[in-house]
């Protein structure tokens, strides 16, 4: 056998899109499987962002570009960053990577000693403890269960902090649990943070458009903290708000100092993301807006169905959320009922073999006992995901 670092050896492949997969084989062999663990919008990418692509082909626009980004979608993410947010940014504090997955990890490389302590509140996204891990670091994890909203305390995050703390993670609204901190809970948290000042904050804002409330605009730390900002790093991208999950662009502001450092490391590993996907991306962040709002108005009402769908299943409770195109039910009720099924993996397993339904299990995300249900599909195969969960539930 060949020997692997010990880097690689401490990491797992990403549960979510393992799923994904395992229902797509099935499928592939002919089997009736509903799969609801897709982690992207099930609309096409607006129009008016492919015709900007094929422009950019046609032109030849097909080279290396800056590695930070094109100056052009430099200014189109600071005009953004302006108008939806009130940040100020200056060009060399926006570096543009290739979807809002290497942002993180061009952060963890560019951050992180051996020891060096992240923490990160679960249920998490599933890649933040393992890109924690890639670059040596610990990460240090937050319990928030669904009497809190998923969302932790100021408390809790202090007993968290320690001097090794090098950065904290805040993801809201959240992929998996579909919660939002409001402006009030983010000063808590900022509050923790001020004596803390050699702790970075990243702020991944990926599903800040997909929010129900919309007469309450979004907040992020550094709307309730704005003393926060030169440690702060905000997060962001254009692969859920414009379904262009596969363009690869995301992009992040913050001190310039920091985004230098993730700058190298991309410089080293990809250098500039796609040039093509630049020029989309641009046409998505300056061009019109209401593709957003479609998809939004799509989600409100799957998500209306399925909570109330869920939430009369027998040993299934689901809480509303705040936005994003999952919801997070607890099932520990329904794995009690399942012969053979003694957690929440186990429970997966049996749903898609079973019941012909592919969920993720909630302990990919770091809480057992729950499931993250994807909303990115149509109303017919949510109906009868329900009714099949609905019927092995009995
Ligand atoms: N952050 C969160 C919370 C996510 O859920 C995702 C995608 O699943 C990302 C970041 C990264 O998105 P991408 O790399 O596709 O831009």
């Amino acid at each position: 056998t060949i020997k692997l670092s010990a880097r690689v050896q401490a990491v797992k492949p990403s549960a979510t899109l393992a799923i994904t997969a395992r229902a797509k084989e099935l499928k592939a062999a002919g089997k009736d499987v509903i799969g609801l663990g897709a982690g992207e919008p099930d609309f096409d990418t607006p129009d008016h962002i492919k015709q900007a692509a094929i422009a950019a082909i046609n032109e030849g626009f097909t080279k290396y570009t800056a590695v930070d980004g094109t100056p052009e979608l430099k200014r189109a993410v600071i005009a953004k960053f302006q108008r939806d947010n009130g940040l100020d940014y200056q060009p060399d504090q926006i570096l543009v990577s290739c979807g809002g997955k290497q942002s993180f990890y061009n952060l963890a490389q560019a951050l992180l000693d051996p020891g060096d302590e992240v923490v990160i509140p679960a249920p998490y996204w599933v890649s933040y403890p393992d890109m924690v891990l890639l670059a040596g670091g610990k990460p240090v994890i937050v319990d928030a269960g669904a009497e809190q909203r998923f969302k932790i305390t100021a408390e809790q995050l202090r007993a968290a902090m320690t001097e090794r703390t090098r950065l904290v993670v805040i993801n809201s609204p959240s992929n998996p649990t579909g919660m939002a901190y409001g402006k009030a809970e983010l000063a808590a948290l900022g509050e923790v943070l001020r004596d803390y000042p050699n702790a970075l904050i990243a702020t991944d804002d990926m599903y800040e458009h997909i929010r129900w409330d919309t007469a309450t605009p979004f907040a992020n730390i550094l709307n309730a903290c704005p003393d926060l900002t030169d440690r702060t790093l905000v997060l962001n991208g254009v692969s859920k708000a414009y379904s262009m999950t596969g363009w690869r662009i995301g992009y992040a502001g913050g001190p310039a100092e920091v985004i230098k450092a993730m700058k190298k490391v991309q410089s080293q590993s990809t250098s500039n993301p796609t040039s093509i996907s630049q020029v989309a991306a641009q046409a998505a962040l300056e061009g019109p807006q209401d593709c957003i709002g479609e998809m939004l108005t799509a989600f409100k009402e799957r998500h209306d169905f399925v909570v109330e769908a869920l939430n009369v299943i027998p040993g299934v409770r689901c809480l509303p959320t705040d936005g994003t195109f999952y919801v997070f039910p607890e099932v520990s009720g329904l794995i009690d009922r399942l012969d053979g099924v003694g957690n929440d993996l186990e429970l997966a397993e049996y749903l898609i073999e079973q019941a012909g339904v592919a969920l993720v299990p909630g302990s990919a995300f770091g809480l057992d006992g729950c499931a993250r249900i994807s909303i990115a599909t149509s109303r017919d195969n949510l109906e009868q995901a329900m009714q099949r969960i609905a019927a092995v539930a009995g």
